[in-house]
């Protein structure tokens, strides 16, 4: 009587209850499929980052005396689908029962779903023990209200899980959000921490991979890997982030630079995301650093807000919305991608520093995520879905459920604004109140007419102008159309000729 139990790829929790002590009847199966990899086209180091994380997991499960089968991508045995390869492997193993821990995507729920019900064996999906909330709590939060609310969202988690709160209904300091002191631009000081380097060598794998015929883009170096393979070294990335990071995450939590490419961010949702950590034993050590005084509540609290909040909030968006939320696409923007989105290679030096990263170590901080590369997508009129493709194959901590909501809701507000309550868009101005990347840039920060003008500048103009009936009722965008306002036709008309030049020369920026 053996039951077969699938682990998926960001399924990788050492301390879920399946593990609690082994079992001779039951086979772990992970695999390294291109039903996978092929979906999008993905970053290099995130397709050898999650097999080798997997490869780690299973010689472990192995060593603690658990039954594995693990197909490797070059297996001849491997037929590259989880319904092919499940097939071949219940029969194999004669497997009289099979289990999964329920996926985080909608894609891969509906897929294991529909297989588990045509099987002539019992089939059941169990918790993946992760998450604070359900797939369905946001959702059942919002049902009498008319508009999504992070925050609201947020206090409701706070107090339902005794997090960072003074007395029930009374918030640590008498504050629920330090977001107003976290907003200052980064001048050099204090030093970016050092990276969390992985020691592993992975030129094996990545060979395989490319004999498997994966195609991949972005900087595959092993120099430039800082993705824990494991518990410990994510428990190891989590020690250096609060000892080093964390007292300056709220204070830099909003700057950009050119001279940093994480600065106090914590570089663990790669090991969130594949639940090598659980975000209770990541808040849990935030709190203690602040019950400790080695950090401030305003640090402490922005970061939490970031797992309890958003990252949860987001999640619930996600399955309040699928399937279709892909789709969205309220402005109708259609323009494809400009090439330079694959090489960085473009003259306006904050998009050639975000991109350029991106590329290099598969990872942005939120704000360049947000307001350098998704802010001139949006602005530009860049096709939502084309965008989402983009953020989903790059990122190292990628996976649909948290990425889709971030970029079609957050980042495109192509759903119309259910998850943010005004498109986040800037003009030059915000981009160099808060890095140093306008100074040495090719365009003028300050021009919005003219080849040498900032691109951001006409373009943000046209934006609020275009959709002014979609977006001039919003309150949180009266100062805005106020502004515009007073710009005169002439000048509004003018602008909006460079932002139709800016775009048909996207290619060359
Ligand atoms: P930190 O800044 O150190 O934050 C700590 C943790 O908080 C993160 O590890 C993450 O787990 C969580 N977090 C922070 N912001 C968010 C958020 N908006 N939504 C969900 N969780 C959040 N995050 C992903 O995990 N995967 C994605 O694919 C992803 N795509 C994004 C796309 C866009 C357009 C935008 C604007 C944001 C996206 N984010 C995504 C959210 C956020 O940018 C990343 O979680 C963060 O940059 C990861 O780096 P870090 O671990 O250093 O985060
Ligand atoms: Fe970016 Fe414009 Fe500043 Fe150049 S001037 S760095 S394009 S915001």
């Amino acid at each position: 009587m053996t039951t077969l139990r699938l682990i998926l790829g960001d399924q990788l929790n050492p301390e879920h209850s399946w593990f609690a002590a082994a079992d001779a009847d039951t086979v772990y199966v992970l695999m390294e499929i291109c039903q996978e990899t092929d979906y999008v086209l993905h970053h290099a180091q995130k397709i050898i980052a999650i097999f080798a994380a997997m490869r780690d997991f299973a010689r472990q499960l192995g060593e603690a005396g658990h039954r594995v089968h693990y197909l490797a991508i070059a297996d001849p045995a491997n037929r590259q689908a989880l319904p092919a390869n499940l097939d071949a492997l219940i029969a194999q193993y004669s497997a009289s029962a099979f289990e999964y821990q329920a996926p985080d995507e909608w894609r891969l729920d509906r897929q294991l779903t529909d297989y588990a019900k045509q099987l002539a064996i019992p089939g059941r999906m169990v918790d993946s023990e992760h998450f604070y909330s359900t797939r369905g709590e946001a959702a059942q939060l919002f049902v009498e209200r008319k508009q999504w609310l992070m925050e609201h969202f947020y206090r409701q988690m706070r107090i339902r899980h005794g997090v960072l709160m003074a007395s029930p209904g009374k918030p640590l300091g008498g504050q629920w959000n330090f977001d107003h002191d976290n907003r200052k631009p980064w001048l050099g000081l204090p030093r970016e921490p050092a990276d969390w380097r992985s020691a592993h060598d992975h030129s094996a794998l990545w060979q395989s991979i490319r004999q498997a015929g994966v195609a991949s883009f972005g900087e595959p170096s092993a120099e430039r890997f800082c993705w824990p393979l494991n518990r410990a070294e994510a428990l190891q990335q989590l020690d250096d982030f609060i000892a080093e990071a964390l007292p300056h995450f709220g204070d830099f939590q909003d700057a950009l630079t050119y001279r940093a490419w994480r600065l106090f961010h914590s570089l663990l949702s790669f090991a969130l995301n594949t639940k090598m950590l659980n975000p209770r034993e990541v808040i849990a050590r935030a709190v203690v650093a602040y019950q400790s005084g080695h950090v401030p509540l305003a640090a402490a609290e922005g970061f939490i807000r970031q797992i309890l909040g958003w990252r949860e909030y987001v999640r619930g968006v996600y399955w309040a919305n699928m399937p279709g939320y892909e789709a969205q696409n309220c402005f109708a923007h259609q323009r494809p991608l400009p090439a330079w989105f694959w090489t960085g290679e473009t003259k306006m030096r904050c998009l050639a520093h975000a991109i350029g990263q991106s590329l290099e170590h598969a990872y942005a901080h939120h704000i360049q995520r947000l307001m350098v590369i998704g802010n001139f997508a949006l602005l530009a009129g860049l096709n939502p879905a084309a965008v989402h493709g983009w953020y989903l194959g790059v990122y190292i901590d990628a996976f649909e459920w948290v990425e889709l909501p971030n970029t079609v809701g957050m980042s495109q507000f192509a759903d119309g604004g259910q998850l943010a309550t005004k498109p986040y868009v800037s003009s030059a101005a915000y981009i160099d109140r808060m890095s140093d990347y306008c100074k040495g840039c090719h365009y003028d920060k300050k021009a919005r007419l003219g080849e040498r003008a900032c691109p951001f500048n006409a373009l943000y103009w046209d934006f609020f102008a275009r959709n002014s009936e979609r977006l001039a009722a919003n309150p949180r965008l009266g100062m805005v159309y106020r502004q515009l306002g007073k710009i005169s036709p002439a000048a509004l008309a003018a602008a909006q000729g460079r932002a139709d030049q800016v775009r048909a020369g996207i290619e060359n920026l």
